[in-house]
């Protein structure tokens, strides 16, 4: 049984009640009253569990990172404003001045200009290196590096990482493993591959239809006994372990990242995110389906096609042996030239044009002139962006209709 099944009766049960309302309730007062000054007393210090103020989570985004919590075998999760939201709370909790981030596979924009612009402006310096790069990975580990951070599937290069190797390396030398699971929530477990944190954007496939902004960091417990976070590397982590024990990731992250910076998710995201989480097995899992006929047929139509699931592609073996359940909505085409590329998408019936992916619709979009249009060209090949790219995300229409509509798009 494939994680899709196991999900279908598990997501379904969780979102709905069984007594009162069925649909979760939205719970959108920012602050929360405390029936008397022990009760308050209580909320602060952690003893009593109730809401303590909005910034620090209400009881709708509650639900969401439970759900999300047990979806992915962490101990518990933080839901965000969006994506960014829950990469910048994940890696600001970990790193200071002068640490180091070794960033693994094709990133998503964001994450490549927070990585590259935004944190050395703080001393925080990253490099960055091909999913392959295993040697030179290593290498680069220093006494300085705080975290490893690796996408579970390069977006839009495709590249697949070895996830046990790496998260193996990162094993060895005590270092945190950060994996942004955002395209494949369900088919891989992050957590239980190696990862301390797994992030997400829940605008994407989660959420599914483009109705809500939002994300999630979820955190593994800190073992009992041994745990390579017990190091002076992470001489800061040290109290909130002696103090939260298994939890001791998620207390700095609130205290460190959600109190100070306040990416918190909002009710109505959350409510809106459930909703979506709710059917997400039955989605993925026709997408994964969908994209391989898709991508086979146009393949043989003489499209170029960057997809894992073709036998040309570099990770096909790994593919098949590592992401048995797919690997989420994306995949790309080369049109060689811009003029082509945009030839395609103006004669193209179906496909939705936005920067958006993981949606019920198919949709495209150049990524040069529009989400990369700000990166050099070595940045650029670095990541994959040849002048003809269109990403396209993978929808949930008839996927013969798909191939028709792209196929006389291209003619
Ligand atoms: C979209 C995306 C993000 C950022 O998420 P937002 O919700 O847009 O902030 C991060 N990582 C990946 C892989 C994404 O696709």
């Amino acid at each position: 049984m494939n994680n899709f099944e196991e999900y279908c009766t598990k997501f379904v049960q969780a979102v709905g009640s069984k007594d009162g309302a069925v649909s979760p309730a939205i719970v959108s007062s920012a602050s929360f009253s405390y029936s008397t000054p022990e009760m308050a007393e209580g909320i602060f210090s952690g003893s009593v569990k109730k809401p303590l103020y909005a910034r620090m989570g209400n009881p709708t985004n509650a639900r969401l990172e439970s759900i999300m919590a047990e979806m992915d075998a962490g101990v518990a999760a933080i839901a965000t404003s969006s994506g960014m939201g829950a990469i910048t709370l994940a890696v600001m909790s970990i790193v200071s001045m002068g640490d180091e981030i070794i960033s693994i596979g094709g990133l998503f924009g964001g994450t490549y200009a927070f990585f590259s612009e935004t944190l050395p402006r703080f001393g925080v310096k990253s490099h960055f290196f091909d999913v392959d790069d295993l040697a030179l990975i290593e290498d680069t580990i220093n006494e300085n590096t705080k975290i490893i951070f690796l996408e579970s599937v390069g977006n839009p290069n495709m590249k697949l990482p070895d996830i046990k190797k790496i998260a193996a390396i990162a094993d060895k030398h005590g270092v945190l493993l950060i994996i942004d699971n955002t395209t494949t929530p369900l088919s891989i477990s992050t957590i239980k591959l190696g990862a301390d944190i797994s992030v997400y954007s829940t605008t994407k496939i989660i959420s599914g239809n483009s109705s809500a902004l939002g994300g999630c960091a979820v955190f593994r417990a800190i073992n009992d006994g041994e745990d390579k976070l017990k190091s002076p590397r992470y001489e800061f982590l040290q109290k909130f372990i002696k103090g939260a024990k298994e939890m001791a990731l998620i207390a700095n992250a609130k205290k460190r990242a959600l109190r100070d910076f306040g990416m918190t998710a909002n009710a109505h995201a959350s409510y809106q995110t459930l909703l979506g989480l709710e059917t997400l097995p039955l989605r993925l899992s026709r997408v994964s389906r969908s994209i391989e006929i898709v991508t086979a047929d146009l393949s043989k139509n003489g499209l170029d096609i960057n997809h894992p699931s073709l036998s040309s592609h570099e990770h096909h073996q790994r593919y098949l042996s590592d992401f048995k359940n797919g690997c989420g909505s994306l995949f790309c085409i080369d049109f060689k030239t811009k003029e082509k590329a945009f030839e395609f998408l103006n004669k193209t019936k179906l496909a939705t044009l936005t920067a958006n992916i993981g949606d019920s619709r198919t949709l495209a979009l150049h990524m040069a002139s529009t989400i990369y249009k700000d990166f050099d060209e070595a940045t650029r090949e670095f990541l994959g962006i040849s002048d003809g790219l269109i990403r396209v995300s993978m929808g949930l229409e008839n996927p013969e209709d798909i191939i028709k509509d792209f196929i006389q798009a291209s003619r």
